[in-house]
C-alpha cells in the first residue's frame, strides 16, 4: 500500500508543481467507478490537486482514502451503486480539516496505479486508482490500521480535573453532555427520501443544548457541533474529560421492510445492559456500534485507547446503572407527553457510547426514519422544541430527585 501512497505524493508534485496551501480547500464535484469485478476503477474529480492517502482494512474489506480538507459536491445518491469490486462508497469529513472516502470492496485487494493527473484543459485534477482482485493472504489483515489510528488519535481536551461523582462545582451547575450520533462521513440511518440522521439529530442535540443552557442551571457541552465524524472511543474521552453527570446520546433509526419499516415507529429509550433486552435492541446496539468501522477505522485490530479499555462493564458501578434507569424512567413519562412511543419505549443493549463508568446515559432513538409519519416528525423545527422540552422536564426532575436524595451539608 505504500508504494501507491508514495506514487500519488509524488505525480502530485510532478503535475502541480507546488501543493495545495493548507489554508486552501478542494471541492469534489464528481465521483465514478467503472470497470468489472478484477479490475476496477475509482475516479474523484477535484478542483485542486491535494496529498491523499490510500490503504485497505480487513474486517470488513475496506479500502480507505485520506484527503485534506475537500468539500464534496456530489450528486445525491453518489456511491450507493455497485460496481464491479466496489459495493458501494460513502465520503465526507473524517475529522476537522481531514476528509475520507470509504469503500466496501467485496472482497481482498491491491491498490494500483493511483496517480493525480491535471486535466487536459487544466481546468482541475483527476485522482483515480485501480482496485484489483488478490487473496486474502496475500492482502493480510489489518493493513494499515496504524495509519487509521492515528487520524483518529485527535488528543482529547486535557481534565480541567479528576472527574468525581457528584462533585460540587464551583458554580454548582450540573455537566450534561449531549451526543449527537454520527456525522461526517458516516451519515447512520437514512429515509427513503434520502433524510440523514447525522442531520436530523445534530439539529435535535443543539435544540436541546440551546433548552438546557436557558435554565442557566446547567454546563452543556456536546461530542460534536457540526457535520464532522467523532469516533466512539472520542466520545467516551470527551465524557470522561469533563467529568459528566449525565451523557445523552441521540440517534434515529431505520428499519427494512422485513423489520417492519411502513409500521414502526416512536422514540426509544436504551440503557446500557451486557445482556440485551430483546433482539431489536441486540441489533440496533450492533448498528450503532458499527459506526467506527462505517467510518474506516479498524476496530477489530484497532490499537483502541488503554483508558478506553479499561472502561468495562465491570469497572461500571451498580450506581451509575441505577442512575441511568431512573433517568431512563423519568424521560420515558415526559416523553411521552410529547410524541409517540415506541412500543417497548425502554430496552437495554451493549451500546459501546454507553459504557461509562462513571456517567448516568442514556441513548435516544427519536423515531424511525423509516416510517413516514415520524419522518415528518424528525425534521421538524416544531417537533423538535417539543422534544427538547420534554427532554429538559426530566434533566431538571431526574437532578431535583438526586438534590434531595443527598444528604444536606
Ligand atoms: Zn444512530
Amino acid at each position: 500500500m505504500r508504494t501507491a501512497l508514495a506514487v500519488v505524493a509524488m505525480l502530485m508534485h510532478v503535475w502541480l508543481g507546488a501543493p495545495v496551501r493548507a489554508a486552501e480547500t478542494a471541492s469534489a464535484t464528481r465521483a465514478e467507478v467503472s470497470g468489472d469485478h478484477l479490475r476496477t476503477t475509482f475516479r474523484l474529480d477535484l478542483s485542486a490537486g491535494v496529498t491523499a492517502e490510500i490503504y485497505t482494512l480487513a474486517n470488513p474489506y475496506r479500502v480507505i482514502v485520506d484527503l485534506p480538507d475537500v468539500a464534496f459536491h456530489l450528486p445525491d445518491g453518489t456511491g450507493q451503486e455497485t460496481h464491479g469490486l466496489v459495493r458501494t462508497f460513502r465520503y465526507g469529513l473524517f475529522a476537522e480539516r481531514k476528509a475520507r472516502v470509504v469503500l466496501d470492496t467485496t472482497g481482498p485487494v491491491r491498490i494500483e496505479r493511483a496517480a493525480m493527473t491535471a486535466k487536459p484543459d487544466g481546468k482541475g485534477i483527476v485522482f483515480a486508482f485501480d482496485m484489483v482482485t488478490t487473496d486474502p493472504a496475500s492482502f493480510g489483515t489489518g493493513t494499515g490500521a496504524g495509519k487509521a489510528a492515528e487520524a483518529t488519535a485527535a488528543p482529547p481536551p486535557p481534565p480541567a480535573e479528576p472527574p468525581k461523582a457528584d462533585a460540587l462545582r464551583p458554580d454548582g451547575k450540573a455537566v450534561i453532555m449531549i451526543d449527537p450520533g454520527h456525522g461526517g462521513i458516516d451519515g447512520g440511518a437514512v429515509s427513503a427520501s434520502g433524510l440523514l440522521e447525522k442531520e436530523v439529530v445534530l439539529a435535535a442535540a443543539a435544540e436541546l443544548e440551546r433548552q438546557l443552557a436557558a435554565t442557566g442551571r446547567y454546563d452543556v457541552h456536546m461530542t460534536r457541533t457540526s457535520d464532522v465524524f467523532v469516533s466512539l472511543d472520542q466520545r467516551l474521552k470527551l465524557s470522561a474529560a469533563q467529568g459528566v453527570d449525565l451523557f445523552v446520546s441521540l440517534h434515529a433509526d431505520s428499519l427494512s421492510e422485513q423489520h417492519g419499516a411502513q409500521v414502526v415507529r416512536g422514540a426509544t429509550i436504551y440503557t446500557l445492559s451486557e445482556r440485551a433486552s430483546d433482539e431489536q435492541a441486540r441489533r440496533m446496539a450492533e448498528k450503532e456500534n458499527a459506526s467506527d468501522l462505517i467510518a474506516g477505522i479498524n476496530v477489530v485490530d484497532g490499537e483502541g485507547d488503554e483508558e478506553v479499555k479499561s472502561i468495562l462493564f465491570d469497572l461500571m458501578t451498580r450506581e451509575t446503572a441505577n442512575f441511568s434507569a431512573d433517568f431512563s424512567n423519568v424521560l420515558v413519562r415526559k416523553l411521552k407527553s410529547a410524541t409517540s412511543l415506541a412500543r417497548e419505549p425502554q430496552r437495554a443493549a451493549a451500546f459501546k457510547v454507553l459504557k461509562q463508568s462513571h456517567a448516568p446515559s442514556v441513548l435516544i432513538e427519536l423515531g424511525y426514519l423509516s416510517n413516514p409519519e415520524d419522518e415528518k416528525l424528525l425534521k421538524s423545527p416544531e417537533w423538535r422544541k417539543k422534544i427538547a422540552a420534554s427532554i429538559t422536564a426530566a434533566v431538571d426532575a431526574y437532578f431535583a430527585k438526586r438534590t434531595a436524595a443527598s444528604p444536606g451539608p
